[in-house]
């Protein structure tokens, strides 16, 4: 016998949208019954993993019957170490999407608010949903520009967080160092500052900072970073917080003891330790981002200039067609309607030759839009 389910879920569940990630490979390829696809929707490394996380993650697996080191201690220290911060300071995490959550649950009660600079990662948003916190979007100036004015103007006595992702995703654009020592001399001490690092390590602006120089002086400032970007590690889920001491005890309290799988601790330091695969990977972006840059204006794209791996592009009302034709060519891109942005289209630097399928295809597609 079937019965009804009478059992409600929680009500602040009723408002929460699910998280949309990029179609996987496999889902075109069946869907299109395409041999060859090129995943350009969700800023993966184009180069892999870094060899030496591999040859560390096989070392490993004769020891899977054993748990993980609870503490992270090895990773921890790795982390510390490469940032000159103390072990204390320094919070591993199941990917950066779980140190969003523990944060939320750490420092958001019902009623709460947290500020986000948007559009931006709906990760923010969800954290804050789970706990029946509210967001409150301000939205980014012109050319998707920080406005440090109107972040401190939606501060009110409920405000908890202020998110920052800079490099910010999707829009590539960033936080200056001045800007965030603004906004800290201007903030009331009882606010936490968020700054999500994720794609750090693809800014070459002489102005970005990824927050790390204010985690050491003491600010309120939680920076979240990844192994999933850069490193090459997004299937494996590895990512970690900075932050004052107090911060990251009372993110602790609220983490699961195993939350971070002992392959995923011995890949992220050994992929710490491989400086040659990191260079090689921000070589690549930013040579082939400045390749798309010139493509682009000879295709008439209009662009926004990116401090990270991925560049949005504006195509207007054609943007359907052209992510579609895109599709049927095989090339996955992210389509900017996920962020309210329905004329712009998402699109992760790949590999040289990648990058010329991406360029062929739209110079194909371009002329049958004008
Ligand atoms: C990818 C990403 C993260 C972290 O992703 P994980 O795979 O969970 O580590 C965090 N913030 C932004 C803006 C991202 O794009």
């Amino acid at each position: 016998m079937k019965e009804k389910i009478e059992v409600q879920a929680r009500k602040a569940l009723e408002l929460m949208k699910p998280y949309s990630p990029g179609k996987p490979i496999w889902e075109v390829q069946s869907e299109l019954g395409l041999q060859r696809v090129i995943k350009l929707a969700s800023n993966e490394n184009p180069l892999g993993p870094s060899p030496k996380a591999v040859e560390a993650i096989q070392a490993a697996l004769l020891d899977l019957h054993r748990y993980p080191d609870a503490q992270t201690a090895g990773l921890k220290q790795t982390i510390a170490s490469h940032y000159n911060l103390e072990s204390e300071q320094v919070i591993v995490t199941n990917g950066g999407d779980e140190l969003i959550t523990l944060v939320s649950e750490a420092f958001l009660d019902a009623g709460n608010e947290i500020i986000v600079p948007g559009p931006t990662f709906s990760e923010y948003e969800f954290g804050a949903q789970l706990m029946g916190a509210k967001a409150i979007a301000v939205p980014l100036k012109a050319e998707f520009q920080y406005d440090p004015e109107a972040i401190l103007a939606a501060v009110t006595q409920y405000t908890k967080i202020i998110y920052l992702c800079s490099p910010n995703n999707p829009t590539g654009t960033f936080l200056s160092k001045t800007d965030l020592q603004y906004i800290f001399d201007s903030l009331s001490k009882q606010v936490m500052v968020i700054l999500d690092a994720a794609y750090s390590h693809f800014a070459s602006a002489d102005q970005y900072s990824d927050g790390m120089e204010f985690v050491r002086s003491g600010y309120p400032l939680l920076v979240l970073k990844t192994f999933s970007k850069i490193y090459g590690l997004a299937g494996i889920r590895v990512g970690f917080g900075a932050a004052p001491q107090e911060i990251i005890q009372s993110m602790l309290q609220v983490k699961e003891p195993f939350n971070v799988n002992a392959l995923a601790q011995t890949a992220a330091i050994a992929a710490i330790g491989d400086k040659e695969h990191v260079s090689r990977s921000q070589e690549l972006v930013m040579q082939e981002r400045e390749r798309l840059y010139v493509s682009f204006r000879k295709l008439g794209i209009r662009y926004t200039e990116s401090m990270s791996n991925f560049v949005l592009v504006e195509l207007g009302p054609e943007s359907d067609f052209i992510y579609e034709q895109l599709m049927a060519r095989g090339i996955i891109v992210r389509h900017g309607k996920t962020w309210g942005l329905p004329l712009h289209l998402r699109i992760t630097i790949g590999t040289a030759e990648e990058n010329d399928n991406l360029l062929t295809a739209l110079s194909g597609i371009m002329p049958a839009v004008k």
